[in-house]
């Protein structure tokens, strides 16, 4: 399991890159962040950090 971002949420601001303790997150070509779900860990901090609330579990 890893988290997602919520591209439609997401407002691009970047703070949720340098939250993730094994830097599993980077800006795609639109400029909103991606997890990379192969380095995602679950610890929740980018979630928890998001002020718009657009990242969460992955349901798959
Ligand atoms: S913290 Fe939230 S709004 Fe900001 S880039 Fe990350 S997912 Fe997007
Ligand atoms: S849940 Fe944790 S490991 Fe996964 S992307 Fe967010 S901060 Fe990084």
């Amino acid at each position: 399991m890893a988290y997602k971002i919520d591209p439609a949420k997401c407002i691009a601001c970047h703070t949720c890159m340098g939250a993730c303790p094994v830097m599993a997150i980077s800006v795609g070509p639109d400029g909103k962040c991606v997890i990379d779900p192969a380095k995602c860990i679950s610890c929740g901090t980018c979630a928890a950090i998001c002020p718009v609330a657009a990242i969460a579990p992955d349901a798959k």
